[in-house]
Formats: structure tokens, C-alpha cells, sequence
């Protein structure tokens, strides 16, 4: 099989890459802005990279969308300090870009497997949200935070809509805040643009408070990211065809833990941590922050998110399994090597 990967270089896109070609025969084509992420793969035979700006690759992309089987496009900004920053961006990039990409999936009769979200459930009311009957609720126009989830709530529509009416082929996974190595970049999480954990991560390699937004009570489901990839795969493997035309949450439901709980923890593996007493940094406070401080306007908060995982676990037998004290020692460990390098890798 051969499969098209755009923003192969990302979080997901690493990681996949290196499932796929550990663990399969397929033949991976990628693009990305930059490599730093994959360098590992660039002489593997399997591995075709093209370094290149989706924006502007365009012929390039049409080709390859005609050239592979399964196409799975995850470039998109996907960090809560952008959408309400640069909402203009975010729809350019996330919604603008990706269409162009579905509809060349509708017009060479290729399977898209689309990375939509668990941001489009919003402030949904529900203990645990479902793929097929879950509300999904958003905020004011004023709150651009969710341009993000609306963006992202449209292409699934759209997705969908080919699916029964131009008989695209297609699966709509939602990530449930994927944790691990390489999310994001210590250089992200160095201007403040980061998600949660490398934020965190950033925060205590250099001695500064971690900041609780609003107090910290607001609650995630973290998934470590290899427990996240064995469900990525079987939605790519698709056996009996059982993933056609369906949504699937990703996530861990068992890792259910309050920003609060996550500082602290995190925290306390990095007070005993040797490295901490090599480079002598203070250990961080921990601090409250208004969301208006932190992120500015625009920006309102989703205080609970909890993944119904019955269906993908019904349908593949999905069940993750590393728990979260784990995967933030992993992640860590990841940043710390990168901290060791920060200076000379500079494409992300
Ligand atoms: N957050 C925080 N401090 C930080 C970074 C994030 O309190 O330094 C909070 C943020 O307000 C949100 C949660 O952590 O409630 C998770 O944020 P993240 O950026 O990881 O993405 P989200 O899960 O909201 O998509």
C-alpha cells in the first residue's frame, strides 16, 4: 500500500511514520516544511520525502493524491495560543488547505483518512462524548477559539457529505489530547505557543512558574501517543473495511486528570530528577493565571473532555494502556535530549 502523508514531519506524522515503517510493507510519501522531526527515516527506502509548503506544492500534492491509496493529511495548527492569535491563519491553513485536499480524494476516488478533532465536541454537556450522538457546542463569534473546532466541525460535514453523495471514501478519527515525544517543540513552548505538557516541560527545564490557567481545575484525558498509534493503525489497516464511512475517538479515558494534577505531577518527577541538579535549576512554583493574561481575548476554555472509546474498542479491540505517570517521565526524557540540542536544529 502506499499512503500520502502531509505534515509528515508533525507530532502524529512522526510518530505514524515510524509505526508504519517498523510494523508494515507500505510505501510512505511525505511533506513537510521541514525534517526535523523524521530525520531517522530519510534514507529508508520506503520513506519518500518531499520538503515542501503545502500552500504552494500543489501539483505536487494533486500527483501524489493520484499516485497513493490512502491519503491522510495532518497539516494543520492544532495549539489553543494560535486559534485565538491568528484565527485567520488557522482557518486558512486548516480549513482553505485541507479542502483542496478532499476534493482531489472525491475526484481520484482515493480513501481519506482525516484527522478531525476532539475540540469540535466544545463545551459539550455529556459525561462522555460519542462519535455518533454526542452535541457539539461552541462559544460567541467573539471567542475565536473556536474557529479551530468550527473549521474542523465543517470539514467532517463536507467529509461526510461526499461520503453518500460522491462516494468518498473515508474515516474521521478524533484525537483525544495525544501526549508524548516531539509534541510540539521546546521552541514552540519557548514563545508560549505550546500545548499543555511541553509547555510544562519547558517551564521547569527553565526554573519558571507553570501557570494554571484559571485555576487549574479544568480537566483532559491524556493518551500517550504509542497507545494513540496502535489506534491509528487499525483505522489505517481498516480489516473487513470496518472503518469506511465511520468517526472514531482516540483517547484514554482512564488518564482523566486536571491541569492542576498534571503540574503537580510533573513537578515532582522533575524535583528528583538529576539533570535538574546538573543544569541547577530552582524548582518552578506552581501559579494561577487568568486565561485573559495568559492567552489574551478571544480564548474561553473546554473544562471537561472525556472520550467514549466504545466504538473503535468494539469495532478493533482498541485498548490503550500506559498511564500517565509514564508517559510524562517519556516525554521528559524526549525534551530534555531535545533541550541538549536546542540551537542547532532550527527548521521547527
Ligand atoms: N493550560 C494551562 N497552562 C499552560 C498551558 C495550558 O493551564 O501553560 C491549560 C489550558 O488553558 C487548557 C489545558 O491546559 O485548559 C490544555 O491546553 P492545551 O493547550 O494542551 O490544549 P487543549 O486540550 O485545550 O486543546
Amino acid at each position: 500500500m502506499k499512503i500520502l502523508i502531509l505534515g509528515v514531519n508533525g507530532f502524529i506524522g512522526s510518530h505514524i511514520t515510524h509505526r508504519i515503517l517498523n510494523t508494515t510493507d507500505w510505501e510512505v510519501y511525505g511533506m513537510d516544511l521541514g525534517t526535523s522531526k523524521v530525520t531517522e527515516y530519510l534514507g529508508h527506502p520506503r520513506f519518500h520525502f518531499s520538503q515542501g509548503d503545502i500552500t504552494i506544492s500543489r501539483e505536487w500534492i494533486e500527483l501524489h493524491v493520484k499516485k497513493c491509496d490512502v491519503i491522510l493529511p495532518l497539516v494543520a495548527i492544532a495549539t489553543p495560543a494560535t486559534y485565538v492569535k491568528n484565527p485567520l491563519r488557522v482557518f486558512e491553513l486548516d480549513f482553505e488547505e485541507n479542502l483542496k485536499v478532499i476534493r482531489h480524494c472525491v475526484k481520484y476516488k482515493k480513501r481519506i483518512v482525516f484527522p478531525s478533532t476532539s475540540e469540535v465536541y466544545g463545551m459539550c454537556p455529556d459525561d462522555e462524548f460519542d462519535e455518533d450522538k454526542s452535541p457539539l457546542v461552541t462559544g460567541p463569534i467573539a471567542m475565536d477559539r473556536w474557529i479551530y473546532s468550527t473549521s474542523k466541525q465543517l470539514l467532517d460535514r463536507i467529509i461526510w457529505a461526499y461520503g453518500w453523495q460522491q462516494n468518498l471514501r473515508f474515516t474521521l478519527f478524533r484525537p483525544f489530547n495525544f501526549m508524548g515525544p516531539k509534541l510540539d517543540s521546546l521552541h514552540a513552548a519557548k514563545e508560549g505557543s505550546s500545548r499543555l505538557v511541553t509547555q510544562f516541560i519547558w517551564n521547569l527545564i527553565n526554573g519558571e512558574p507553570l501557570k494554571l490557567v484559571d485555576g487549574g481545575s479544568q480537566r483532559r484525558c491524556f493518551i500517550d501517543v504509542d497507545d494513540a498509534m496502535n489506534g491509528l493503525m487499525m483505522i489505517l489497516e481498516n480489516k473487513d473495511h470496518k472503518a469506511d464511512g465511520q468517526i472514531f475517538n482516540i483517547g484514554n479515558p482512564q488518564n482523566d486528570y486536571s491541569v492542576k494534577e498534571i503540574a503537580e505531577k510533573l513537578r515532582s518527577i522533575w524535583a528528583d530528577h538529576p539533570k535538574r541538579k546538573e543544569l541547577n535549576v530552582p524548582l518552578s512554583q506552581i501559579e494561577i493565571s487568568s486565561s485573559g493574561d495568559f492567552y489574551g481575548k478571544g480564548y474561553q476554555d473546554v473544562l471537561t473532555r472525556t472520550p467514549s472509546i466504545n466504538k473503535i474498542q468494539q469495532t478493533f479491540g482498541f485498548k490503550p494502556t500506559i498511564g500517565i505517570d509514564e508517559s510524562l517521565k517519556k516525554s521528559l526524557e524526549h525534551f530534555l535530549l531535545e533541550y541538549a540540542t536546542m540551537g542547532r536544529d532550527v527548521d521547527n
